[in-house]
C-alpha cells in the first residue's frame, strides 16, 4: 500500500500553525454570522478600501487589515471583538489570542467565504456538518415512482 504523506502538503500552505485552543470561539458566533449574507468584495466600512478586508465574527463588520489603514484592529480596540476572518487567505484571526486561530466550530464560516470568493467548495471539503440545523430530509421525495 502506498502512504502519500498528505501532511507534508498541509504544511507548505500553513506557514504559520494556528492556535487550536483559542477560549474566545464561543458557540453562538455561527449565529452572529448568519445574520447577514457573505460579501467578500465589499469595502472597509470606514476608507472604503478593498484590497485586503477582514469581518467581525462578532458583528459581521468589514474593516481593512494592517497593512492598508489597520481599521480592523482598531475596531477591536473599541469593540473587544476578538474574532476575524480574512477574505485573502480565509484565516482566522483572534485580536486577544495575537494569534491564528483554528477550530471546528469556525469551520462552516470557513467555508461560506471560500464559497462567496471562488464559487465552488473547497477542495478539502469532505463531510464537515455544515448542514447543521437545516436537515432537509430527502426521504419523503419519492424522485422515481415506477
Ligand atoms: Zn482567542
Ligand atoms: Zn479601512
Ligand atoms: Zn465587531
Amino acid at each position: 500500500m502506498h502512504l502519500t504523506s498528505q501532511k507534508v502538503f498541509l504544511h507548505e500552505m500553513t506557514a504559520v500553525e494556528p492556535k487550536t485552543d483559542c477560549p474566545h470561539i464561543k458557540s453562538d458566533i455561527l449565529d452572529n454570522w448568519r445574520r447577514e449574507i457573505v460579501d467578500v468584495s465589499k469595502p472597509c466600512f470606514t476608507c472604503h478600501d478593498v484590497s485586503e478586508n477582514w469581518r467581525c465574527l462578532e458583528c459581521n463588520i468589514v474593516l481593512c487589515s494592517s497593512y492598508v489603514n489597520g481599521h480592523m484592529r482598531e475596531h477591536n480596540q473599541q469593540t473587544g471583538h476578538p474574532l476575524v476572518i480574512s477574505f485573502s487567505d480565509l484565516s482566522f484571526w483572534c485580536y486577544s489570542c495575537d494569534e491564528y486561530v483554528i477550530s471546528p466550530v469556525l469551520h462552516p464560516i470557513k467555508v461560506s467565504v471560500y464559497v462567496a470568493k471562488f464559487g465552488e467548495l473547497p477542495p478539502d471539503y469532505h463531510d464537515a456538518s455544515i448542514t447543521n440545523g437545516d436537515d432537509v430530509g430527502g426521504e419523503g421525495s419519492s424522485a422515481n415512482p415506477s
